[in-house]
């Protein structure tokens, strides 16, 4: 079975910073699961590194006030794209990110603060009837028959 799963958890550096947020236990996931991995802020044509952004209402506006909402929309589009063509069901996506987080997000102040909702990407998945993990769910993966 194929899985979607945000690229900077399985090492590559694909974050705002120019690094990555690998994750413990990829290797069991990979025995299970056929990963593909997908960064849909570069997907959305932007580069790495990259000013951070946070959604902000309706838009998604990076630190130094640019509104990059085009790129993140972009993004999911290509990331939904991606999840039809190899037919995954789950994604395991980095939680928290404009872009990949679900549930909580942070909350457009810059300050590290959260707040309920979800990623431009996480959404659009979600409206499309993926079923989404966060990073501290990969054991729900694993554990799945
Ligand atoms: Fe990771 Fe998603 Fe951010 Fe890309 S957009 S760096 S996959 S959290």
């Amino acid at each position: 079975m194929n899985i979607l799963v945000s690229a900077c958890l399985l090492g590559l550096n694909t974050r705002f910073d120019g690094g990555s947020k690998i994750i413990h236990g990829i290797e069991e996931l990979k025995k299970k699961y056929n990963l593909i991995p997908v960064c849909p802020e570069v997907l959305g044509g932007l580069p790495t590194p990259r000013e951070p952004a946070e959604i902000i209402g309706d838009r998604v506006i990076n630190k130094a006030g640019k509104d990059v909402s085009q790129n993140f929309i972009k993004g999911a589009e290509e990331t939904l794209f991606l999840a039809k063509l190899f037919n995954c069901k789950y994604a395991l996506l980095k939680e928290r990110s404009p872009s990949c987080g679900f549930g909580q997000v942070y909350d457009g102040s810059f300050t590290g603060k959260l707040t309920h909702g979800n990623g431009i990407t996480a959404e659009l998945l979600r409206q499309n009837g993926i079923i989404i993990f966060g990073e501290s769910e990969i054991d729900k993966l694993l554990k799945r028959p």
